[in-house]
């Protein structure tokens, strides 16, 4: 249970409150915009491989549909919750306006440790719940994507229950798919990559070397895996990284290609007893704690709150993972003079990559991977200048300039379609 300071809901709307008073937005838009549009709960039963039934509960949330169809990750995870998965498709929304995507936010979330399943038992699972949000779902109405605990094989399962369902294939209704059956290339990486550019831009602003910068990482998969991986590869230094199983210390640097192959051979895809010289193994806390220069928390909400905001040494933190820091963290960061480049910046990678997959799903014609990594590395560079410029002009947190952006491209849609009816 989180407290209600750290309810993810409550930090969204609090969050999208100061930008609307900023803009001073119109009462009928902040009220619009600061709830969700829709919300489906569902409850079904999985035939378990021991011949019992498991009745489980999921979610998918529509914050908006103003500029798009709804585009968000689907999650699976023991601690989802309708608030959870309220405020991710909040920032989802945000997300997409920042990135300027055609797109509204979504996220959906099942009630389950996935570790604790069968692969059988899995893409049941996975198939019946596609099933029960296929009501909301579809290529030009809501479109999923992976998130915590989902992946490519995942998506290819829901692709294909939708396309049973229509008697024909349906690529466009999810975007992170096996490249084989209708993914992009570079969309597995995509999220990475943006983080890594974030860093890349930070350094150049600040007239910094690559070379001189040592990097924590929270997280090792999809997000903060690849993000350290692709800096090592930049020739920074990347000195820790964790997973559920704790944080690896290295002061030289570590060797990421040699922990992602221990990744993959590993049987739950895990970081637990690798066995590389030179490596301390620390504690979940201690890692958010290293003296670096750049923190990347690549894994949940609620990482970097009050009580350890003080005692973080980074000189900025870039947030892979979506709500990260919490608004009192925030402010301490900001008295501190720790940049924080926002969660809606610099995770927007992904769905930007989902954004290209879909269109070429919609028109059956399908980019070569330099084409899209040098269009997100476009559409990033420009949204990192965008937000730069709109936190000087207006004397705010990076966060806030992202806002400010965000917020007000969704609410000028909203102002042109006007209230129907
Ligand atoms: N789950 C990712 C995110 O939080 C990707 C969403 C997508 O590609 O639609 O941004």
């Amino acid at each position: 249970m989180t407290s209600e300071r750290e309810n993810p809901f409550r930090i969204a709307q609090q969050q999208f409150d100061s930008a609307a008073e900023l803009l001073d937005l119109p009462q009928s838009v902040r009220a619009t915009l600061r709830v969700p549009q829709r919300e489906l709960t569902v409850s079904f039963p999985v035939a378990m491989d021991d011949g019992s039934t498991q009745v489980l509960t999921g979610y998918r949330v529509q914050h908006n549909l103003d500029r798009g169809p709804a585009k968000g990750g689907v999650r699976f995870h023991p601690q989802v919750d309708i608030d959870e998965v309220r405020a991710l498709a909040m920032w989802m929304t945000w997300k997409c306006a920042l990135v300027n995507i055609p797109y509204g936010g979504a996220k959906g979330g099942v009630i389950i440790d996935p570790a604790l399943l069968s692969p059988r038992e899995l893409e049941r699972l996975t198939r019946r719940f596609a099933t029960e949000i296929s009501v909301l779902i579809g290529p030009d109405r809501d479109i999923p994507a992976p998130d915590v605990n989902t992946n490519e094989q995942i998506m290819a399962w829901i692709m294909d229950t939708i396309s049973m369902h229509e008697g024909h294939t349906v690529l466009p209704v999810i975007t992170g798919k096996p490249v084989g059956v209708g993914g992009s290339l570079g969309r597995s990486e995509a999220t990475g990559r943006g983080v890594s550019l974030m860093v890349r831009e930070w350094a150049k602003r600040h007239a910094r070397d690559l070379r001189t910068l040592d990097i924590v990482v929270q997280g090792f998969g999809n997000v903060g895996g690849v993000a350290a991986k692709l800096l090592t590869e930049m020739g920074c230094r990347v000195i820790a990284v964790s997973d559920a199983s704790g944080g690896y210390l290295c002061q030289k640097g570590l060797r990421i290609d040699a922990m992602q192959h221990y990744v993959r051979n590993h049987p739950r895809r895990m970081l637990e007893g690798c066995p590389i010289d030179g490596v301390e193994q620390i504690g979940h806390a201690e890692l958010l704690e290293l003296p670096c220069d750049i923190l990347i928390p690549a894994a949940l909400e609620n990482q970097l709150t009050s009580k350890n905001a003080a005692r973080i040494h980074a000189s900025v933190i870039i947030e892979g993972a979506n709500g990260p820091t919490t608004p009192e963290a925030d402010a301490i960061f900001q008295e501190r003079g720790i940049t924080v480049i926002p969660d809606i910046l610099a995770n927007a990678g992904g769905v930007t990559v989902s954004y290209f997959e879909w269109v070429q799903g919609l028109q059956s014609f399908f980019w070569e991977e330099v084409d899209v990594n040098a269009k997100l590395e476009r559409i990033m560079v420009n949204a990192f200048q965008q937000v730069y410029a709109t936190a000087e002009e207006h004397q705010v947190s990076l966060r806030m300039a992202a806002y400010l952006l965000a917020v007000r491209r969704v609410a000028d849609a909203a102002i042109s379609r006007s209230i129907y009816p």
